[in-house]
């Protein structure tokens, strides 16, 4: 019955075996994502039991939003999974780099120095910073930037990052994602490794996280293992796929009141800020974050290994674990990348019909093509996939809400690379 139902999909016998023979293979892995996404589950249950989470909670306000119980519940339920003292939670944070740039402006000031001990931050983020020039960057404000790269085989430059950490150093941007970059996404205990030897150096020092593509991967987060201030986005990860909008910070109450200060007004700070009718999606997506990051998981390593089997390079590697939803594929020519993205967007369950194409994007020095066909615009926790056209040519492919919509999804870019003979149909070889 399902075969059929897949040809009638689109799907080739061909391509139906060869990933459920891929799929036979994973049964193992899948189940060790599953055990994470148990734990996490529990996490949230028990955060919202212990805030006394109730029907009213679900209701949003207006206006100023005083008193707003909702808005207010939640960010506690929000510090307790992330096991901090406080959180801001908000539609008014319109995205993830929104919320970065709010952590960051909010906790440094004219004359302190920030340091990123990873490497180059998010593409995003180097306005935010100035390393491009930009209206209202941090740099225009006096806040200079310094950076240690990681070591060629992705480890930490532990001397580099000694003779970086001076007088004004205030605050550390550390990003647990590669995001679109070829290094390896650090683990929860490699960014406590490196939090231990910061706080070393110089105890004060606030280490921030980018978290974004991160929560719900493992069963810790990075503020279990001694980060000041999480920030992320609610269009991935924690969102669930249901929240429309929104980001949030989890930290110290000293760092968290610095943000809501800058978020709404001195004075003011989380006092204000309704809610308005998102409420419901935000704590429903929460609810929900643990296993759809699971799913998205599972998609990722089925894609890896498909494309691994069939020689193509892949990062992470099949048998690698996992702390992030973003897989890369490299196909090495611009035909592979578009068949791959066509093929992720014929999977989808809104805007099927479309043909993606590369286009000239703003702030990128090549055609680059996109492939998204979400409920929630934009949002990177659906099955999405997008590749720069240039050298290498690879295409990153992330999120999925159900195991079955990216398997699906992946099953399609195999599909519409066979049928483009950049794959051969003659899968029996890899067997
Ligand atoms: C997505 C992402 C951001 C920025 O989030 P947006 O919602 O796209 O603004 C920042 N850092 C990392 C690592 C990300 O993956």
């Amino acid at each position: 019955m399902i075969e059929k139902m897949y040809e009638q999909m689109g799907i080739s016998r061909e391509v139906y075996d060869f990933s459920q023979r891929i799929w036979d293979s994973l049964k193992g892995r899948f189940e060790k994502i599953d055990q994470v996404s148990e734990y996490n589950q529990m996490k949230v249950i028990g955060a919202m039991q212990k805030n006394k989470v109730s029907e009213a909670c679900l209701l949003g306000t207006t206006g100023y939003g005083y008193n707003d119980l909702g808005r207010d519940t939640l960010e506690a339920v929000y510090a307790d999974i992330f096991h901090t003292q406080d959180a801001l939670v908000r539609p008014q944070i319109t995205c993830g780099t929104h919320a970065l740039a709010l952590a960051l402006m909010s906790n440094l000031r004219p004359g302190d120095e920030l340091l990123s001990p990873v490497g180059k931050p998010y593409d995003t983020l180097e306005e935010v910073i100035g390393i491009r020039e930009s209206k209202g960057s941090l740099k225009e404000y006096g806040i200079t930037y310094r950076q240690v790269d990681l070591l060629p085989g992705g480890g930490f430059d532990y001397e580099g990052i000694r003779k970086a950490v001076g007088e004004r150093t205030k605050l550390v941007t550390i990003q647990r994602s590669k995001g679109y970059q070829t290094r390896p996404t650090l683990s929860v205990s490699a960014i406590g490794e490196l939090i231990r030897f910061l706080k070393a150096i110089k105890p004060d020092l606030i280490c921030m996280v980018d978290n974004c593509y991160g929560e719900f991967t493992e069963i810790t987060e990075p503020s279990d293992v001694g980060a000041d201030l999480v920030v992320g986005s609610l269009i991935k990860n924690p969102g669930g796929g249901l929240a429309p909008i929104g980001g949030y910070l989890a930290g110290k109450k000293e760092c968290i009141e610095n943000a809501s200060f800058r978020l709404t007004s001195p004075g003011l700070g989380k006092e204000v800020g309704a809610s308005l009718q998102v409420l419901n999606a935000f704590y429903q997506g929460l609810f929900l974050a643990p296993s759809v990051t699971a799913n998205a998981l599972k998609s990722a390593v089925f894609a890896a290994n498909i494309y691994e089997r069939l020689g193509f390079p892949v990062v992470p590697c099949a048998g690698e674990e996992r702390h992030d939803i973003i897989q890369a594929v490299t196909f090495g020519n611009p035909q592979g990348v578009i068949a791959f993205c066509q093929g992720i967007q014929q999977a989808a369950a809104v805007d099927g019909h479309v043909t993606p194409e590369p286009w000239d994007m703003p702030g990128y020095d090549s055609p680059v093509i996109m492939a998204a066909g979400a409920f929630v615009s934009g949002s990177s926790i659906e099955l999405s996939a997008d590749g720069p056209i240039k050298p290498p040519y690879a295409v990153y492919f992330q999120g999925a809400l159900t195991w079955q919509h990216g398997k699906f999804g992946i099953m399609k870019t195999l599909q519409k690379l066979v049928e483009k003979g950049i794959v051969s149909a003659d899968f029996t070889s890899f067997s």
